[in-house]
């Protein structure tokens, strides 16, 4: 297993700003043109360096943006990283840059994850949120393409208020598209994020209660920003009565659930029918800043990039010294945090969102406001 004291899993970076679409939600502000003190080329280049000093097996690199498709140098920064056999995934948007040429071109370049957004089951909700008309269909599209290609495909979901009812019917693209693994975003009011509706911590309770289920479906689900999903697969899984039978009305009375987990779980059963597998939650105790690290568009080092709390810079600091030796990461990575989640059982495992802890009280130690355990 991983030491996360010692190196991340995922290292994500965000290699523009740029961007040629417009999302309501959009953590990174992207606009239309690079920002002048983006990394050049020969930082970029340093950065993979810098990556290599965490030795082998070297953690996997998500390049993300903005558009990374808009970086001019992209596939020169990509092959440089490919010979030094780090892995590498890519998180483009779905725009005409993402064409046959291009998919061929990131296999031939070894890189093997890709994530698409998909923020809605229909095209009103996604395209909405995405701020393109037609964008759904295209997106849907590329998926069909980049499924063909063997690329490992994870669609990205943000959780919002305009998208949860949405949340079954993107279940059922996924297995129609026989993709298998999703990550739901939880809002973090930074960049755009702040002209979205978040959900109210019981309505959080209720979709991470109903994304357990979709994990009986055959779909791995990861969570962006709601840790607590671990809390709540940890207590489910054991119970054994639970375990092999997906009874609504058993849960809901048990844990507390209300009617969002009660409406989408109907959905989702309407449209797939009862599950035939046992649930398989995804649950790694990784959080921001431990086993994940994020390197802005221009070098600043932040635990993820919904936690604009930094930590140094590329250009003049060492990444592998920041993730390994900054003070308030050794804390991140021991759970030793303030007020409820500093107290919890679930800390190690779960720990709350960094993110929204800073985004809340402007303490990245505090805990996590969208949590409704009391420990
Ligand atoms: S109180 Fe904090 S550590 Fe405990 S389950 Fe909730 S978010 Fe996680």
């Amino acid at each position: 297993m991983l030491d996360y004291n010692e190196k991340p899993i995922l290292i994500f970076w965000e290699a523009t700003k740029a961007c040629m679409l417009r999302c309501r939600h959009c953590r990174a502000e992207a606009i239309l043109n690079p920002l002048p003190d983006e990394l050049s080329t020969d930082e970029a280049l340093g950065l993979i360096d810098m990556i290599t000093r965490f030795e082998k097996p070297y953690p996997v690199l998500i390049i993300t943006g903005g558009d990374p498709l808009m970086r001019k140098d992209l596939f020169e920064v990509i092959g440089y990283a490919a010979d030094k056999d780090i892995p590498l995934g890519i998180a483009p948007a779905v725009t005409e840059l993402l064409n046959d040429k291009t998919m061929d071109k990131l296999i031939e370049y070894n890189v093997k994850y890709i994530s698409i957004s998909l923020d809605g089951g229909m095209p009103d909700t996604h395209d909405v949120i995405r701020g393109v008309k037609g964008n759904f269909h295209m997106t849907i599209e590329v998926l069909k393409k980049l499924v063909k290609r063997e690329f490992k495909v994870q669609v990205n979901t943000l959780a919002c208020k305009e998208t949860v009812n949405d949340l079954p019917y993107i279940v059922k693209i996924l297995k129609d598209l026989d993709i298998d693994i999703w990550e739901v975003f939880f809002l973090i009011k930074v960049g755009r994020g702040i002209e979205v509706g978040d959900l109210t911590p019981k309505e959080y309770e209720d979709v991470n209660n109903f994304l357990y289920e979709v994990s009986r479906y055959g779909i791995e689900v990861r969570t962006v920003e709601a840790p607590f999903y671990r809390r709540i697969a940890k207590w489910r899984i054991e119970d054994e009565y639970d375990y092999n039978k997906l009874d609504v009305k058993y849960i809901m009375r048990k844990y507390r659930l209300g009617e969002l987990y009660e409406e989408l779980v109907k959905k989702l059963i309407g449209l797939l029918g009862y599950p035939q597998n046992p649930p398989k939650p995804h649950i790694p105790s990784t959080r921001d800043g431990k086993g994940i690290i994020f390197v802005s568009y221009n070098g600043d080092i932040y635990p993820s990039g919904f936690a604009p709390y930094r930590l140094g810079n590329i250009r003049i600091d060492d990444l592998v010294e920041v993730y390994r030796n900054n003070p308030i990461l050794i804390r991140i990575k021991k759970g030793d945090f303030k007020g409820k989640c500093g107290k919890c059982e679930f800390k190690d495992l779960c720990g709350g969102s960094r993110a929204r802890a800073y985004a809340e009280y402007r303490d990245i130690l505090h805990e996590d406001p969208a949590c409704t355990y009391i420990p």
